[in-house]
């Protein structure tokens, strides 16, 4: 019998965090935050709005002031502080990964898999505190000129529920590593880890006001930050509809620096010739079906050669069927509920769509169970571009299968898409597999495999699947701001 091994972990941090302390709201307000595995609230978190985020920006400013701490502060001693903070989270793993869980309702093997991805990107960034600098320049004429590699200053961070720690690694790692001062706002489906990490700010030992963490709405918090006049750069993960508004936001207000990691519709192209099937009808689906489906890179278009169709098809069926669905706490289980309710009617939606635009409904196809969020693992054949399960963004466990004859022919249907956040091809052929590499418009291609990275790894997307990367060496440029300081010499030596 299925074993529960995680107790509910107990919530210890439900306010808003400023200088380094847990405050209420200026305006007295809460919201729940939802258990999605029972639908029952789990507790009441403090409610910021634009007075709380003009008190968390006001912090971050002063924190970023010349002669601060924080501005004084030795790289190295940065990236020291980012060692401490991964160790901390590496102490309180297991809370993490079960609060996590209770949350957002990832199954808890794989929300400790993102924690383990959580240690890997503070301590990467850690590393790069102290590496981030600029050159010198022989530009003509008499002149000394370099470049300095600053921090931007102050950073809002926007982040989504599907993945809320690992977005919280991801915004504050090479944010914190490069200098700067941040004021992030989790989800409101998922505000726990994000405040719990905000305790661990404080005792890692970070100066005041360097993290401060709002939790709370969009349309207010979310808005407060991205129109702020004060912020010099906004980071979002999200919806394609935010980042735009995102966008807009920073345009009418400062032109603030704006990085968007947005949605997908990502295909996984499979050829008669992939090195083993079995292989690539596992991998292909644990694209899609990973966290219920709620991954921005999910391998939602899977483009299968027609040799191969129907055995791809009817494997593909029957280990859909055998996933196993239920409370996600229990680690024998592969698939918890979706987020929330709107999440839960907007699949539900699609998968009857794809009902009656004639795709064949191989298994699944409606809820699981009479109560929760759950709905069965779904997969689809014979689905064609022009349905809706093809084109948008499902965020859920639907698997849509597509057939194809030739490469020419699969390529232009992979890039016939708004999106380009990843794609993934299996094929035995380096050619053929390197030619489809190069061909697809997407900021991320796995071959032969699937969700394969790493903290040095950058990721993001082409098209409207975003702008900017995120991790690695390049998400640092993302966080700075590149001077040039040219001073005249009265003789040049060479
Ligand atoms: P969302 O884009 O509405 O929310 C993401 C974050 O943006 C949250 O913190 C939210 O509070 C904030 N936000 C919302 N409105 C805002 C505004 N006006 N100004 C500033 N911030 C704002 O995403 P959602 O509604 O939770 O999910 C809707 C769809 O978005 C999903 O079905 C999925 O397709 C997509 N999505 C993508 C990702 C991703 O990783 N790329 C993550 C979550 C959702």
């Amino acid at each position: 019998m299925a074993k529960q091994i995680i107790p509910t972990p107990q919530v210890k941090y439900t306010q808003i965090f400023v200088n380094n302390e847990f405050v209420n709201s200026v305006s007295g307000k809460t919201f729940p935050t939802i258990n999605p595995t029972t639908g029952e609230k789990i507790c009441d978190v403090q409610e910021a709005d634009k007075a709380d985020v003009n008190l968390a920006v006001k912090a971050a400013r002063e924190a970023f002031k010349l002669g601060s701490p924080w501005r004084c502060m030795d790289a190295s001693a940065r990236g020291r502080l980012l060692y401490k903070l991964a160790d901390l989270v590496e102490r309180d793993k297991d809370y993490f990964a079960a609060l996590e869980t209770l949350d957002n309702g990832i199954p808890y093997n794989d929300g400790m898999g993102t924690i383990e991805e959580v240690i890997q990107v503070l301590r990467y960034y850690g590393g790069w505190a102290d590496k981030i600098h600029g050159k010198t320049i022989p530009i003509d004429g008499s002149f000394f000129c370099y470049t300095r590699h600053e921090p931007i200053g102050v950073c809002g961070q926007i982040i989504p529920w599907n993945f809320p720690m690992e977005m919280v690694s991801w915004k504050l790692g090479p944010a914190l590593a490069a200098g700067n001062t941040v004021v992030l706002k989790p989800a409101e489906q998922t505000p726990l880890t994000a405040l719990y990490t905000a305790a661990l700010v404080k005792e890692a030992g970070f100066p005041p006001g360097v993290v401060n963490v709002v939790p709370g709405y969009g349309p207010t918090a979310g808005a407060a930050i991205s129109e702020h006049m004060d912020v010099d750069k906004v980071a979002f993960t999200g919806s394609v509809d935010v980042g735009k508004i995102i966008k807009t936001a920073a345009a009418t207000s400062n032109l603030k620096r704006v990085t968007l990691e947005l949605g997908g519709k990502s295909p996984n192209i499979v050829f008669a010739d992939t090195t083993d099937l079995d292989e690539a009808v596992l991998v292909s689906h644990e694209a899609l079906f990973y966290n219920m489906g709620q991954c921005c890179c999910a391998g939602s278009r899977t483009f299968v050669q027609e040799e191969i169709y129907d055995e791809f098809v009817k494997k593909s069926t029957e280990r859909a069927q055998n996933r196993t669905v239920g409370n996600p706490l229990d680690t024998n289980i592969e698939s918890g509920p979706q987020i929330n309710e709107e999440q839960f009617d907007k699949v539900l939606d699609l998968i009857e769509s794809g009902k009656k635009e004639g795709a064949k409904l191989q298994c699944g196809g409606s809820r699981h169970g009479d109560k929760g969020l759950f709905i069965q693992p779904t997969v689809f054949s014979d689905v064609e571009d022009n349905m809706r399960i093809a084109k948008e963004e499902i965020f859920g466990p639907v698997q849509a299968i597509f057939k194809f004859k030739t490469i020419e022919e699969v390529l232009e249907r992979a890039n016939n898409t708004s999106f380009g956040l990843a794609a993934s091809v299996f094929s035995r052929d380096i050619d053929k597999a390197l030619t489809i590499a190069n061909s697809l418009q997407a900021g991320t291609v796995w071959v032969n495999t699937y969700n394969a990275g790493g903290a040095n790894a950058p990721f993001g997307g082409y098209k409207m699947s975003g702008n900017g990367r995120e991790l690695g060496e390049y998400a640092l440029q993302e966080y700075t701001e590149i001077k040039t300081v040219t001073v005249k010499l009265s003789q040049k030596n060479s």
